[in-house]
C-alpha cells in the first residue's frame, strides 16, 4: 500500500482499478541497411500499415466515423507507400526512421499549407504515422478511447484534446502528476463530477495497470493498493460525503438570498451543451460561462455556423428563461485545438490566444458571432469576450458585432438586438482600468483563474509553483475590489466565473466585496447556496473591512477559516 498527497481538484471519493494513460514519445531507432534489405523493410511497413488501418477501423465502430475518416484515407494513399519505398532505396535507413522522417516532413508541409482544410489534416497525418510506427516497434500504445470499463484514470497530464475519445461515464476518478486546482483537467473533472487529485508529481510512474486505487478528491489523497482496513475507512467517508451532498440538494429550489435579503445569482460553468441537465439538477439560476472552445477542440475542423447554431440553441432552449452567458472562442495558451497550428509562441500564456486570436482571424470570429446572434431568439443570451487587456480590443469587438448584426438584418435572419455584450476581466491591466472598460460593456465577469495567474506571475497549471497561487493575496483582493467598485459606479453588474467563485472559503469575502453573481462547476452550487443563505451582507462587508490591514494571503486565509468555523456550524463538515 502506498499513499500520495496532491491537490484536491474535484470533490468525491472513488475506488477502482487503474487505467494508465501515458503519452510518452518513443525513441525511434536509426540504423543503416543494405540494399538487399530494402524489400524486407518495405514489407514490414506494409504489415504495420495494415494493422494500423485495422486498429482504426475497430475504433470507428459505434463512434463518429468522420473523426477517423482522414486517417483511413491516409492508410490507403498510394503516395505514402511510394514515398516510403523511394526513401528506403535512397537513404538506406531502417523503416522506422524512414517513416518518421517522412511523417515529420509531410506534417510540416501540411501545417504550412494555404488551405485551412489541409492545415487541419496535420493532426490526422501525425496520428496515422504514429500508429504505424507503434506497430513497427511493437509498442502497445494506450489511448483513452481504449478505456472500456469503469476505472481510475492515472496519467501524467491530460490535455483537453486527449479527452475527445474518452467516455466520461467510465472514469471513476482521476489521479495525475501535473495540474493545479484551476487547470483544465480540474475543470473537466468537476464538470463531470469525477473525483480528482492532481499535482501528484510522479504517481504515474508508481502505478501499474490494474492496481487498485482510491482517489479522495476531498482531502487530496490517493492510495495505491489499499489494505482492507483502509478500503473500509474510505468507503465510510464516501457514504458520509454522499449523505451531506444529498442534504445540500434539498435546498435546490430555494433562492440564493442572504439573511438580510440580497438576492444573488448562482450560475454554472459548462464545457459542452450536454451539461445543461446537470446545471438544472443542481439548482443553478443560469449559465455564467459556457466555454465555447470545447466545441472547437475536436480534430480536423472548426464547427460550421450551422453546427454552432445548433449547439448554442440547445443550451438556450434547455435553460428556458434563465440567463446563458456564452464566451467566444478562448483558444491558445493551454487550450490547444488538435490539427490547428497556432504559432509556436515561446510563451503561449502571454501570446496569441483568446480574443487576440479571434481579432486576427475575423472569419472564425464572425462565424461564431453570427451563430450566437442567430441562436439569441431561443432564450436569454449574453455574449462575453475573454482576455480583454484594454479598450482598443473592446472598440474593435463592438465594430465587428455591429457589422455582423447589419449582415444578419440584410439577410433577413432573425436575432435579438438587445443581447448584452460583456467582457471577462482576467488581465491586471483590465482590472485597473475597469472604469474605462465599464463604459463599453453591459457586464463584467471576473476570470480569477487567469487574473490570479497574471497578477502573481504563477502558471495556473504548474504544480511546482502552486504554493504561490494565492487567491487571498492582498494584491488579488484589491484588484477584485477595484473591478467591482468601478462597475457598480457605472451601473453594470459584476459576476465571477473563475474557480474562486465556487470556493466555499471565498463566498463571504466575495459577498462583502459586493459581487452580484457567482458561476462555478454545477456540483459546487448547493454548498455555496447554503453559505449565502446563512449570512448577512452587512456582516460580510464588516468582515472584509477587517481584512484590509492584513499584509499576506496566509493571514487573510487564516482569518477567513476562523470566521467560517465560528459563524457557520455546518462548515466543518
Ligand atoms: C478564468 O480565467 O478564470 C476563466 C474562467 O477562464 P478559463 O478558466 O477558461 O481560462
Ligand atoms: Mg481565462
Amino acid at each position: 500500500m502506498m499513499e500520495f498527497t496532491g491537490i484536491s481538484a474535484s470533490p468525491g471519493i472513488a475506488r477502482g482499478k487503474a487505467f494508465l494513460f501515458l503519452e510518452d514519445k518513443p525513441t525511434v531507432p536509426r540504423y543503416d541497411i543494405a540494399a538487399s534489405q530494402v524489400d524486407f523493410e518495405y514489407q514490414r511497413f506494409l504489415v504495420a500499415l495494415k494493422k494500423a488501418s485495422a486498429e482504426v477501423k475497430g475504433l470507428v465502430a459505434g463512434r463518429d466515423a468522420a473523426l477517423f475518416e482522414a486517417q483511413l484515407l491516409m492508410f490507403d494513399d498510394p503516395e505514402l507507400k511510394s514515398r516510403v519505398r523511394q526513401s528506403l532505396e535512397q537513404s538506406r535507413r531502417n523503416v522506422e526512421w524512414t517513416l518518421m522522417q517522412i511523417v515529420e516532413e509531410m506534417s510540416a508541409k501540411l501545417a504550412g499549407a494555404e488551405s485551412q482544410y489541409l492545415r487541419e489534416r496535420t493532426v490526422d497525418f501525425s496520428d496515422a504515422g504514429s500508429r504505424i510506427l507503434n506497430h513497427l516497434m511493437l509498442r502497445d500504445r494506450v489511448r483513452l478511447s481504449d478505456m472500456r470499463e469503469p476505472a481510475i484514470l492515472v496519467t501524467h497530464n491530460l490535455m483537453p484534446s486527449d479527452t475527445l475519445g474518452l467516455d466520461r461515464n467510465l472514469v471513476l476518478g482521476i489521479a495525475a502528476d501535473a495540474g493545479g486546482k484551476t487547470s483544465h483537467t480540474a475543470i473537466l473533472a468537476r464538470a463531470g463530477e469525477i473525483p480528482a487529485v492532481l499535482g501528484l508529481s510522479d504517481i504515474s510512474r508508481a502505478v501499474r495497470p490494474g492496481d487498485v486505487i482510491i482517489v479522495d478528491g476531498n482531502s487530496g489523497t490517493v492510495v495505491v493498493n489499499p489494505d482492507p482496513a483502509t478500503c473500509a475507512r474510505y468507503d465510510q467517508s464516501r457514504l458520509a460525503w454522499e449523505s451531506k451532498r444529498s442534504a445540500l440538494q434539498e435546498q435546490r429550489d430555494l433562492p440564493a438570498e442572504t439573511l438580510d435579503g440580497k438576492l444573488l445569482s448562482l450560475e454554472a460553468n459548462i464545457e459542452v451543451p450536454a451539461e445543461a441537465a446537470s446545471v438544472l439538477a443542481h439548482g443553478a439560476d443560469g449559465i455564467g460561462l459556457f466555454r465555447s472552445e470545447f466545441l472547437f477542440i475536436q480534430p480536423n475542423k472548426f464547427p460550421t455556423e450551422e453546427e454552432q447554431l445548433a449547439a448554442y440553441t440547445s443550451v438556450l432552449v434547455a435553460m428556458g428563461e434563465r440567463s446563458v452567458t456564452i464566451r467566444t472562442l478562448d483558444l491558445g495558451g493551454d487550450k490547444v485545438m488538435p490539427g490547428f497550428h497556432m504559432t509556436a509562441d515561446s510563451n503561449p500564456l502571454l501570446g496569441w490566444r483568446a480574443i487576440r486570436f479571434c481579432l486576427a482571424r475575423p472569419e472564425i470570429f464572425r462565424t461564431q458571432l453570427r451563430a450566437l446572434f442567430r441562436a439569441s431568439v431561443h432564450g436569454s443570451l449574453r455574449i462575453m469576450f475573454p482576455l480583454i487587456s484594454g479598450p482598443r480590443e473592446v472598440d474593435r469587438i463592438i465594430e465587428i458585432v455591429s457589422e455582423v448584426k447589419a449582415d444578419l438584418r440584410r439577410e433577413g435572419l432573425p436575432f435579438r438586438e438587445d443581447v448584452p455584450i460583456g467582457i471577462m476581466i482576467e488581465v491586471p491591466s483590465a482590472a485597473v482600468t475597469a472604469d474605462i472598460l465599464a463604459e463599453r460593456s453591459d457586464f463584467f465577469s471576473i476570470g480569477t483563474n487567469d487574473l490570479i495567474q497574471y497578477t502573481l506571475a504563477v502558471d495556473r497549471g504548474n504544480e511546482k509553483v502552486a504554493y504561490l497561487y494565492e487567491p487571498f493575496h492582498p494584491g488579488v483582493l484589491r484588484l477584485i475590489r477595484t473591478i467591482i467598485e468601478s462597475a457598480h459606479a457605472r451601473g453594470i453588474p459584476v459576476g465571477m466565473c473563475g474557480e474562486l467563485a465556487g470556493d466555499p472559503m471565498a463566498t463571504v469575502v466575495l459577498l462583502g466585496l459586493g459581487l452580484d453573481s457567482f458561476s462555478m462547476g454545477p456540483i459546487g452550487i448547493p454548498l455555496i447556496k447554503r453559505i449565502v443563505r446563512s449570512v448577512r451582507v452587512s456582516e460580510a462587508e464588516a468582515f472584509v473591512r477587517s481584512l484590509v490591514p492584513m499584509g499576506s494571503g496566509a493571514e487573510i486565509e487564516g482569518a477567513v477559516h476562523r470566521w467560517m468555523e465560528d459563524r457557520l456550524d455546518f462548515f466543518s463538515w
